[in-house]
């Protein structure tokens, strides 16, 4: 398996809605393994197929919550429903949200606190999951990434403006970046 080149805020790619999954073959399979790989080389929590240049509705998860229950799977055509977005300031530590797209960087986001996932797994069967917390938040920023959206898309004015100014002193937010991780130690 392999380790994939993770693409980097102002790839058109990052920027378009993703398409459904209609074939449940090998090629899938492999590239599922790989977005692991990836997501654990990062390291991350998440990651999301068009993140790796290919823009269909898959994300990969991998998250351990506080009682050490490891939450871990593939979410293919996933849909997801949520409670409302709470108001006001996000906190900028326990909201604190990055994205391995934007490597490197954080800032605080106010997510809904509750979220359902209904998606299908690798091999064709489908599942459900109703959480809330961070794994909730993991799975709005996942899904988001299948419509085109960036969490830097929905921060307040200031932060997004920060955003912009390091994508442009890093020379990003332009098409065909990319870092590997492993090889560019962005996120450890
Ligand atoms: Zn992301």
């Amino acid at each position: 398996m392999a380790v994939l080149p993770i693409r980097i805020s102002g790839d058109p790619v990052l920027h378009s809605a993703a398409l459904p999954v209609t074939k449940f073959d090998r090629t899938l399979t492999t590239l599922v393994a790989n977005m692991f790989d990836t997501m654990e080389a990062a390291p991350g929590v998440g990651l999301a197929a068009p993140q790796v240049g290919v823009a269909l509705r898959i994300f990969v998860y991998n998250w351990s919550d506080a009682d050490d229950v490891v939450w871990r799977g593939t979410a293919i055509n996933p849909e997801l429903w949520i409670t409302p977005t709470p108001t006001g300031e996000a906190n900028e530590e326990s909201e604190s949200e990055g994205c391995l797209s934007i490597p490197g960087e954080r800032y605080g986001l106010r997510r809904s606190a509750q979220a359902i996932l209904r998606a299908t797994e690798l091999d064709g069967s489908k599942f459900e999951i109703a959480t809330d917390g961070w794994l909730a938040r993991i799975f709005q920023h996942e899904f988001d990434h299948l419509d085109g959206i960036l969490y830097a898309d929905r921060l307040d004015y200031a932060s997004a403006k920060s955003v912009g100014k390091v994508l442009k002193k890093r020379g990003w937010g332009i098409p065909d970046q990319s870092w590997t991780p492993g090889v560019d130690h962005l996120e450890d």
